[in-house]
C-alpha cells in the first residue's frame, strides 16, 4: 500500500486504505492510505520547521537540487507516464510528454530561482537606500485536480519551491494512488520541504486551507470548491492562486483554413474525453461555412478511435468515473430534450461493458440558455453554432461566466487584433488552440481564477514583496521632531 510522505518519511494514513481503479478497466491497479486531519497537523509542522532552513539554501545550490528532481523525472519517465494512464485513463502518448514537460518545468524555475532578483529604485536622499525584496511566503498547500495529478502539481511546485517556499500537497481523491509514489522524485530533498497527504477534499483539503500556518494555497479544481477556498482563506488572509473551470469558445471564421478549424475544434475538444480545463466547449461558425464544418467535424468524430489510455492507438480515452459521465451525458439529454440535434454520439459505447467511456458527441441546435453552453462540460461534447459574423461570435463568446481559454481560426489580422484585446480570456489562441508556453502565463479571467501559473507572472505568485528604505547614514533626522514643524 502506498503510504504518505511526510518530513522525509512514508506515513500510516488515519483513514486505513482505498483501491485504486482504471477507469479504461474497472481493474483494481493498487492501494494507497488515505490520510486525515491528524496527518495535515504533521505535515504543515514539518513544512513549518524545513522553511526556515531551506528559504537561506544558497541559489545555487537550491538550483541543483531542483535540476535533479528533473532528472529523476526524466530517469522514471515511463514509468510515471504509465501509472498516470492507468489511474488516469489517459493516453500514454500524452503523459510521456507531459512528464518531459514537468522536467522542463523544473529546469525552467531551478534558473529563474537562481537569477531572481529585487530590485533597487531611486531614493529622494543620497545617504537612502530603498529596496523592492522579494521574499518566500512560508508554507504552501498545493491542491491539485485529478485530470493532469502530475503537471498541474509540478506548475505549482516547481515554482513554489525555488521560490524558497515548503509544500504540502493534497492530491485529488481520484489520483492518489500515482501522487503517492512522486515521493522517490523528492528523496533528495530536506525533510518537510515537500510533503503528501491524501484524504477527502472536503475534510482533508478543507483543514489544510484552513490551517493557520498554511500562507498560501495553489488550487487547480472547479469554481465551485475555488469560490469555497476563497472564503475559507479570507480569515487569515492568506495568498491564494486559483486555477478553474472553463467554457471556452472556438471562433471560425469564413476566411479560415477550414480544415485546419475542423481537425482543431475535434483535438481540443476531445483530448482526454474532453476533461480539460481548456477544452473547446462551444464552437461559433460564420453561418457561410457552417454546414460544411459540421459536416467535417462530425466526419472526423466518427472516425476517432475509444480505448484505454495505455494503449498508444486510443484517441479518445475513457471519463474518470461514472458519477462524472452521467453529469455530462445530463446535460446532452437536456440540450436534446430542449430542441438540441445530436450528430453523432450522444451515450455510452456499446462496445464498450467495461471502462467508464461516453462517445464524443457533436451538437447543434443549441442555444445560449443551455446548460451545454453555459456550464462546464467536463466530457467529450462540442455544440456547433452557426453566426452571423465575427462581431457577433466575439460577443457571445465574452457572454459566459467564464473566461479561461479562446482561440480564434482566421486569415484576417485586423480579426486578430480585435479578438487578442477584447476577448474576456486569460489564454488566448490564434490557429492553434491549448497551446501553452512554459515562459508564458497561463490563467483565467472571471470565474475560472484568479492568478498566472507558469512564467514570470507564475513565480511572482509566491513571494511576498518588501519595501525596504534604508538610511545609511546615521543621526536624527530633521523631519522627526518636533511634530509641529
Ligand atoms: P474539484 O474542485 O472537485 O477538486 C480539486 C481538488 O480540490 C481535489 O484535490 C479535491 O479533493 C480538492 N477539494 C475538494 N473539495 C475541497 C474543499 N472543500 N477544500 C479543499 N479542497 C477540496 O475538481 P476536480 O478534481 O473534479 O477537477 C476538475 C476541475 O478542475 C474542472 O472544473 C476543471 O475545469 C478544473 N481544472 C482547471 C484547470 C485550470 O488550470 N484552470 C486545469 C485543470 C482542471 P478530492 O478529490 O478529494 O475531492
Amino acid at each position: 500500500m502506498r503510504k504518505l510522505w511526510i518530513n522525509g518519511e512514508f506515513v500510516d494514513g488515519a483513514g486505513g486504505g482505498r483501491q485504486a481503479i482504471n477507469p479504461a478497466t474497472e481493474e483494481i491497479i493498487g492501494e494507497y492510505a488515505q490520510g486525515g486531519n491528524q496527518q495535515v497537523e504533521q505535515a504543515v509542522q514539518a513544512a513549518k520547521e524545513a522553511f526556515p532552513s531551506w528559504r537561506r539554501i544558497p541559489a545555487g545550490e537550491r538550483a541543483a537540487m531542483l535540476h535533479e528532481v528533473a532528472r529523476l523525472l526524466r530517469e522514471n519517465r515511463e514509468k510515471l507516464a504509465m501509472e498516470l494512464s492507468l489511474e488516469t485513463g489517459r493516453s500514454i502518448r500524452k503523459n510521456r510528454g507531459y512528464v518531459d514537460w514537468s522536467a522542463e518545468c523544473f529546469d525552467y524555475y531551478a534558473e529563474l530561482g537562481r537569477h531572481y532578483r529585487g530590485r533597487v529604485i531611486p531614493s529622494p536622499e543620497a545617504s537612502q537606500l530603498s529596496l523592492v525584496l522579494k521574499v518566500p511566503l512560508g508554507v504552501v498547500a498545493a491542491i491539485i485536480p485529478w485530470n493532469y495529478p502530475l503537471l498541474l502539481l509540478v506548475w505549482k511546485l516547481a515554482p513554489a519551491l525555488a521560490a524558497g517556499n515548503t509544500v504540502v500537497i493534497k492530491p485529488a481523491s481520484y489520483t492518489t494512488w500515482v501522487s503517492l509514489g512522486y515521493q522517490e522524485l523528492f528523496a533528495h530533498l530536506p525533510p518537510g520541504v515537500v510533503n503528501i497527504v491524501s484524504g477527502p477534499g472536503a475534510q482533508v483539503g478543507e483543514y489544510l486551507v484552513k490551517h493557520p500556518d498554511v500562507r498560501m494555497v495553489a488550487f487547480t479544481g472547479s469554481t465551485e470548491v475555488g469560490q469555497q477556498i476563497m472564503r475559507l482563506a479570507a480569515d487569515d488572509m492568506k495568498h491564494i492562486h486559483l486555477e478553474l473551470g472553463g467554457k471556452d469558445p472556438l471562433i471560425v471564421c469564413a476566411d479560415c483554413e477550414l480544415e485546419e478549424a475542423m481537425r482543431a475544434a475535434v483535438w481540443a475538444g476531445f483530448l482526454n474525453a474532453g476533461q480539460v480545463c481548456t477544452s473547446v466547449e462551444r464552437v461559433y461558425v460564420d453561418q457561410e461555412v457552417f454546414d460544411l464544418f459540421l459536416d467535417g467535424v462530425v466526419d472526423l468524430t466518427n472516425k476517432l478511435v475509444l480505448g484505454p489510455g495505455t494503449d498508444p492507438e486510443s484517441e479518445v480515452t475513457p471519463m474518470i468515473r461514472p458519477s462524472e459521465r452521467e453529469k455530462v451525458a445530463d446535460q446532452v439529454r437536456k440540450a436534446q430534450s430542449a430542441g438540441a440535434t445530436i450528430h453523432t454520439g450522444g451515450r455510452i459505447p456499446p462496445s464498450k461493458s467495461k471502462g467508464f467511456f461516453y462517445e464524443p458527441t457533436v451538437l447543434s441546435g443549441v442555444t445560449e440558455d443551455m446548460l451545454v453552453m453555459r456550464e462546464e462540460t467536463f466530457g467529450p461534447v462540442l455544440p456547433v453554432v452557426p453566426v452571423e459574423n465575427f462581431e457577433e461570435a466575439l460577443s457571445r463568446s465574452n457572454q459566459s461566466q467564464y473566461g479561461l481559454g479562446a482561440t480564434l481560426f482566421t486569415r484576417d489580422p485586423k480579426k486578430v487584433k480585435l479578438y487578442m484585446e477584447e476577448i474576456e480570456a486569460g489564454n488566448v489562441w490564434v490557429n492553434d488552440p491549448l497551446i501553452d508556453n512554459l515562459a508564458g502565463p497561463f490563467g483565467g479571467m472571471k470565474r475560472s481564477g484568479i492568478g498566472r501559473e507558469l512564467g514570470q507572472e507564475g513565480f511572482e505568485e509566491f513571494f511576498e514583496t518588501k519595501h525596504v528604505h534604508w538610511e545609511i547614514d546615521g543621526g536624527v533626522k530633521p523631519w522627526w521632531f518636533p511634530w509641529d514643524e
